[in-house]
């Protein structure tokens, strides 16, 4: 469907229109894997100061593999999914260890670093090694859903669809960019403006999106409400646990949290918005003596904080 004249006209819309973004000038796949992994669920406006200044604290896979987990951590703090993080330092050791330091040019050893799924392989397999491989992300989704009208269309379906249009394309790095860029612009998920939309003539859903009807069918956010235990000591400074590294924040700092299992009678301090959980925070200040793992530390300088505990602090003082 998508593979002749619409590719064509994609294609020219992409070379008129595109942003100009700082990862896609260049084909160095540590430069594209890390804007690749701080675009999972991460804004460009947010990631675009981060991903310059990531190369002058990680000039090189062998500086960031010889780094630290909890410097790595810093570095991502303000990011979210901090997974992302430890994903990358396992993944960077693991370049360095097993493919003596190059980027696996090879889409099935890509797919072996930790935190790198499918669609991601494929972004880095074609922008560095023009390898067909399409990407699939929710934009890219949202685009093939809406061009061959399958609403309920699953995984599978949209695989195929997505390697067919890219096998027609000719320019398979040219051609994942434009998707993720028609889906992150002309055809969003909240008002697709289909009067400029170059493909409107082809598109299956053309000016009958139903954008209600499509938003319903996102996950809920769910909101959880967190006692923050304040211990603080003029002498000592604020005690901080370490997150465990599964869940919300895992491998984080923060003042021991515990889950509540209402919400209480008073109002947060804070809310911090999740994709897909509304943390509502509840601070406690305490006199007594923590127990459990932690430390006193005399300034959370230096300790990778969570965001909404950033947040909560500044409120706090
Ligand atoms: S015509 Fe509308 S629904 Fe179809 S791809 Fe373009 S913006 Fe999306």
């Amino acid at each position: 469907m998508f593979s002749d004249r619409p590719g064509k006209v994609l294609l020219h819309w992409y070379a008129s229109s595109a942003r100009q973004l700082p990862w896609r000038e260049t084909t160095d796949p540590y430069q594209i894997w890390i804007s690749e992994i701080m675009l999972q669920q991460t804004q460009v406006k947010t990631v675009l100061p981060r991903y310059r200044g990531w190369f002058e604290l990680f000039p090189t896979l062998e500086a960031l593999a010889a780094s630290s987990v909890d410097d790595v951590l810093k570095a991502w703090e303000g990011l979210g999914y901090y997974r992302r993080a430890r994903f990358i330092h396992r993944a960077a050791q693991m370049i360095v260890s097993d493919f003596e330091g190059q980027f696996p040019a090879n889409f099935d050893d890509i797919m072996k670093l930790p935190g790198i799924g499918r669609s991601t392989a494929g972004a880095i397999a074609s922008f560095c090694f023009n390898q067909c491989t399409p990407v699939l992300d929710g934009n890219v989704k949202r685009v093939l859903k809406r061009w061959y009208a399958e609403p309920e269309a699953r995984d599978k379906t949209l695989w195929l669809r997505a390697q067919q249009v890219i096998d027609g394309s000719g320019d398979p790095a040219t051609w994942n960019q434009l998707m993720m860029e028609l889906g992150a612009s002309l055809c969003s998920a909240k008002s697709p403006n289909c009067s400029d939309c170059p493909v409107h003539t082809f598109c299956a859903s053309a000016f009958s999106v139903d954008v209600t009807k499509e938003l319903r069918k996102q996950v809920p956010v769910v909101d959880v409400h967190w006692r923050i235990h304040l211990f603080t000591c003029p002498e000592k400074g604020i005690w901080l646990t370490q997150r465990p590294d599964a869940g919300i924040w895992g491998g984080l700092w923060s003042p021991p949290i515990t889950v509540l299992d209402d919400r209480p009678d008073e109002d947060p301090t804070h809310i911090h918005q999740l994709t897909h959980r509304r943390l509502h925070l509840y601070p406690l200040q305490s006199d007594s003596d923590p127990i459990g793992d932690g430390r006193w530390v005399p300034s959370i300088e230096g300790y990778a904080l969570p965001t909404g505990i950033h947040h909560l602090l500044d409120k706090m003082i």
